[in-house]
């Protein structure tokens, strides 16, 4: 008999078990059984000869009706003809310098598997297979009996691995297995109509049965869904249950002067989660919240609140934002609203004053050295940052909380990372904010040790975004309409981006593209995609001649960087010509059109994002999409999409339907190492809504699941691929 933890290599051959660990890396007996079918085959699927076409990849069972062996014309070696019979039409098979062994085993009347790719030759262009793979059936009425079932299980199989070598392990496996003990609680089976493991696994393999298999698929899931639910759930206790610094509210300070310059009334769903947070901060443990928010929805400002709180309290708050151009952006609207009170130390400064350091990886030495010094004196209470901050060893005097904005890539370890910076054994208050929406299901994985709380409305007086696809393929004078636009929006004060796929000068390479941009940026149809230091000189010599242009893109220093955004920001500029940097966060109400060129080369959220830069005051935002993708092509589809519906909610559904759940989980969440291979985050929602539930209160009740031993173990598994997937990043 055979356990679940068996190696394979003491069930099966040795030779085959080698091949399943190399091709596969399956180990154990428990690793095969995991190695799920791709789909099932009627037997009547098996292709019959009749329906072969060029160019397919076929299984025929067939009789063999004669082998013959002849040596080749002008080389060297031989050529065996065989000509095999499915009852209807025969096919013929090339095999070369084989004459040794198939005479002897291609045999008339001998039946077989074969599997190969068709081809053709000859004028009439007739059909054959060249070298197929073979599985002789006969004489082994076992074998026969094995592929002659109803379904056949299909395999996700190699070159040297076929299904039907697999098909057999299992078989074999599956024999000799003893009913491993179930992980899932009696109770939780009951509930929820789930058969036995034993039995799921025998069926998703073995059964007959399309409905059966189907069961024993939704009982195999909830397996994949409780390994990672749990494995949440006990974060989130454990995150909860360590000491926070406590920043209790504190009036009459930096919070309320800050409040009190508001040119703004708040709105009701910003004083609503304002209020969340105040009381989570003020807490003995740890507040570790999700700010979900449509662009524009104004989820800074709550977070500059939640800061402030930390600051008043004598502690320190660090900003972190995905790129320079944003934590610049942040610093400095941080400055003009605290006005006096955020200039600690200087002469004039206001009563609870404090100061915000600004840390960039392009900070020239001295200024860093500075901002460093503070950060560890305690001087600056406000810490804004690019992401990279953390990678550094900045230490901080009391660090209470910790801000990520814009940042849906920041996984749950990386927030580990922070967590862990602050001052002994306290674990910081942290704040995730995104205006990714992310489905909700995406967000229990990626977010599962987070509490989540959303911003549903934009403040009042916001106006809408008109999308518009820019067809230049079909329609190449439209573009010439599109300069008119941007021209005419600045004659009536406005401003406008022209955001490009790449920055130019180097050639495409892939250094070229702003790291930010998550979308299909690259080579495509030949032509290189535009690039910004191509197109500004193009709309300054031309339709844009009248214009005041500026350029930003991620190469540019740090210092210039800022130095264009302030400019722009100030109305000194009238059109930027930019990469994805503008991507997120970038605020400036007065710009009213986004052109986006080539827009078929970016993702459909991050298409939304970039609108999002406009339409934020009380003007009406104008966004164009400039392609040259035909019409009818999926590309086109997708810029449809996007200009249809202004629903980040449905966008993102579609982005992630779009691409493989995996380019949007990051490698750690998804794919068949990180445990996850028949649950889909996209269809199994209800599935994982349930089985969240039924984890937290299982780690509730029993925190080390003492009483469950089978289930810690298939949580701990879960976490160690996790980690090793991590560790292999880092
Ligand atoms: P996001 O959620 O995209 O980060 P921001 O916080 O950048 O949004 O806010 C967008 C703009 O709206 C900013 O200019 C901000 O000052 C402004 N804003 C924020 N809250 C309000 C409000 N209650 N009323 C009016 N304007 C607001
Ligand atoms: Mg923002």
């Amino acid at each position: 008999m055979a356990s679940i933890d068996d190696a394979l290599d003491r069930v099966i051959d040795s030779k085959t078990a080698a091949l399943l660990a190399r091709e596969f890396e399956l180990h154990t007996v428990g690793d095969l059984l995991r190695h799920y079918p791709r789909r099932y085959a009627d037997q009547g699927q098996l292709t019959p000869i009749a329906d072969l076409a060029e160019g397919d990849d076929v299984t025929v069972v067939a009789e063999i009706r004669s082998c013959s062996s002849r040596r080749m014309q002008y080389k060297q070696g031989t050529i065996q003809a065989v000509v095999i019979f499915d009852g209807t039409r025969t096919l013929n098979l090339t095999f070369f310098n084989q004459h040794r062994l198939l005479p002897k085993i291609f045999t008339p009347g001998r039946k077989a598997l074969f599997a190969g790719r068709v081809t053709t030759y000859g004028k009439k262009r007739t059909l054959q297979l060249t070298h197929p793979r073979y599985q002789l059936l006969d004489g082994d009425a076992d074998k026969l009996a094995e592929f002659a079932r109803l379904l056949i299980p299909v395999y996700p199989a190699t070159k040297d691995l076929p299904s039907w070598t697999i098909q057999l392990c299992v078989r074999q496996v599956c024999d000799l297995l003893d009913d491993p003990e179930d992980p899932l609680p009696a109770q939780l089976r009951a509930q929820h109509r789930l058969p036995e493991l034993g039995a799921a696994l025998r069926a998703v393999h073995r059964s007959d049965n399309r409905a059966e298999i189907v069961a024993a698929q939704r009982r195999l899931k909830w397996d994949e869904a409780m390994a990672v639910q749990l494995t949440l759930a006990r974060r989130r206790q454990e995150v909860a249950r360590r000491p926070a610094p406590a920043c209790p509210r504190r009036p009459g300070a930096l919070a309320a002067a800050f409040d009190a310059a508001l040119p703004f009334t708040l709105t009701a769903g910003q004083r609503e989660v304002g209020e969340v947070l105040a009381v989570e901060l003020a807490g003995e443990h740890p507040m570790n919240r999700l700010l979900q928010g449509e662009v524009g929805s104004g989820k800074t400002v709550v977070a500059l609140r939640a800061m402030l709180q930390v600051v008043d309290a004598g502690r320190q708050a660090v900003l972190l934002a995905p790129t320079e151009v944003l934590a610049a952006q942040h610093a400095r609207s941080l400055r003009e609203m605290l006005g006096d009170h955020g200039r600690a130390g200087e002469l004039g400064s206001a009563e609870h004053a404090t100061r915000i350091a600004l840390l960039t990886g392009s900070l020239p030495a001295r200024a860093r050295k500075q901002a460093l010094l503070d950060v560890a004196s305690g001087a600056a209470g406000i810490v804004v940052g690019t992401h990279a901050v953390i990678q550094e060893r900045v230490s901080f005097a009391d660090l209470g909380l910790v801000v990520i904005d814009e940042q849906h890539r920041f996984g749950v370890e990386q927030r580990d990372a922070l967590r862990a910076r602050a001052a002994d054994g306290t674990s910081p208050h942290v704040l995730v904010m995104t205006a990714t929406p992310i489905p909700r299901t995406v967000a229990m994985t990626v977010y599962g040790d987070l509490e989540v709380s959303a911003l549903r409305e934009l403040p009042q007086g916001r106006s809408q975004i008109a999308t518009t696809v820019v067809p230049v393929g079909e329609k190449p004078s439209w573009l010439d309409r599109v300069w008119q636009r941007i021209t005419e929006e600045v004659a009536a004060g406005r401003q406008a981006y022209v955001v490009c796929p790449r920055i130019g000068e180097q050639d495409a390479t892939g250094e070229d593209t702003e790291d930010s941009a998550d979308g299909e940026v690259g080579e495509e149809g030949g032509r290189p995609p535009l690039a910004v230091l191509e197109l500004a000189p193009q709309l300054q010599d031309g339709p844009l001649a009248s214009l005041r242009l500026g350029i930003l893109h991620g190469r540019l220093p740090g210092d210039d960087k800022d130095a264009v955004m302030r400019r722009f920001a100030a109305g000194e500029i009238d059109a930027l010509v930019a990469t994805t940097v503008v991507e997120v966060g970038v605020d400036v109400p007065n710009a009213t059109v986004m052109v986006i060129m080539d827009a078929q080369r970016f993702g459909v959220s991050q298409l939304h994002q970039l609108r999002g830069r406009v339409g934020r005051g009380s003007h009406p935002g104008l966004c164009l999409l400039v392609t040259d993708s035909p019409p009818g092509s999926t590309a086109r589809e997708r810029l449809d999409a996007v200009a249809a519906t202004a629903d980040g909610f449905q966008l993102a559904r579609l982005d992630l339907e779009l691409r493989r759940e995996g380019d949007v989980l990051g490698a750690t969440q998804s794919g068949r190492r990180s445990g996850l291979r028949l649950l889909s985050l996209l269809r199994d929602e209800e599935l994982i809504m349930a089985a969240r539930q039924a984890a937290a209160q299982l780690i509730q009740a029993d925190p080390g699941l003492t009483a469950h031993p089978e289930l810690a173990r298939l949580a701990a598994d879960h976490l160690d691929e996790q980690r090793a997937q991590f560790l292999d990043k880092v």
